[in-house]
């Protein structure tokens, strides 16, 4: 008798799923405020969806393993710890086991726009990975795998959504080896302020991140068009002086002070 833990967008996967178990448990991620660490009695949990959907079952499951059937390329199946967002908008990591993956092409629905977002997520995370200055030469393997697939399916409008999945949990593999550090820490403040969804954050803080940390690789261009945000001063202002509480910031190869930020985001955000 597993707990399923869903989103809408995966509901009708995991009504399906809860046809092969008896006295299944089925939870809608959307229901859950805070997840809590251990907090259930199945001893098998699966999570079907996306990043937050997975790093969730990851959390209940503890101290099992979860069974994660990805829906996007978030790589959240890859890794040995869940993120999840506080009161206080700060995100938070938690250790957790890292999960059974199971990429099921029957469950995998993605629409363009998703895929775009999902697409930008594995990006930053090949990214941070590569200019990690905690990259290994294992890690370096995987990032740069996991950028050309990503970046494939970005350039030629997503000809195979089950390649993109397995290009996020490779760029996941990646960032459990090194972390993520610059695109994440800009990210979270435009995520926990102006409410932008984590693929497209992570999307708007590939190029200014890649400029600082100069990177080499033949980056896809990546235009993000967001409506009621307006760049000014103060905006530029909050999501920098935000982004330099996460200590991540600095974990890629080139450190960066606040001024340098600041000028940074002013002309390439
Ligand atoms: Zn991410």
């Amino acid at each position: 008798m597993p707990l399923i833990i869903f989103s809408n967008s995966t509901k009708k996967y995991a009504k399906r799923m809860a046809e092969e178990y008896d006295n299944c448990t089925l939870k809608n991620v959307n229901d859950i405020k805070s997840p809590i660490l251990g907090g259930t009695k199945h001893k098998t949990v699966f999570g079907i969806g996306g990043g937050k959907v997975i790093d969730y079952a990851k959390i209940y499951a503890v101290p099992n393993r979860a069974i994660a059937i990805p829906t996007t390329a978030a790589g959240a199946a890859s890794t040995s710890h869940a993120v999840y967002w506080d009161t206080k908008k700060k995100k938070l990591n938690i250790p957790t086991k890292k999960p059974i993956v199971l990429i099921n092409k029957k469950y995998i629905n993605l629409s363009n726009e998703m895929a775009k977002m999902t697409s930008y997520d594995a990006l930053a995370h090949a990214l941070d990975s590569y200019w990690s200055k905690k990259a290994t030469k294992a890690s370096k393997i995987l990032s740069i795998k996991a950028f050309e697939m990503v970046k494939n399916q970005i350039i030629n409008n997503y000809p195979d959504k089950v390649e993109l999945i397995k290009a996020g949990n490779i760029a996941g593999e990646a960032i459990e080896i090194t972390k993520t550090n610059m695109t994440h820490a800009i990210s979270y403040p435009l995520t926990a302020f102006y409410n932008i969804p984590h693929g497209l954050a992570a999307g708007m803080a590939i190029k200014p991140s890649a400029k600082h940390q100069k990177c080499e690789l033949n980056i896809p261009d990546i235009d993000i068009k967001l409506k009621g945000i307006k760049k000014d001063n103060e905006f530029i202002e909050t999501i920098a002086k935000e982004a330099m509480t996460y200590s991540k910031i600095q974990d890629g190869n080139y450190s960066i002070t606040l001024e340098e930020l600041i000028k940074l985001l002013r002309e390439n955000l």
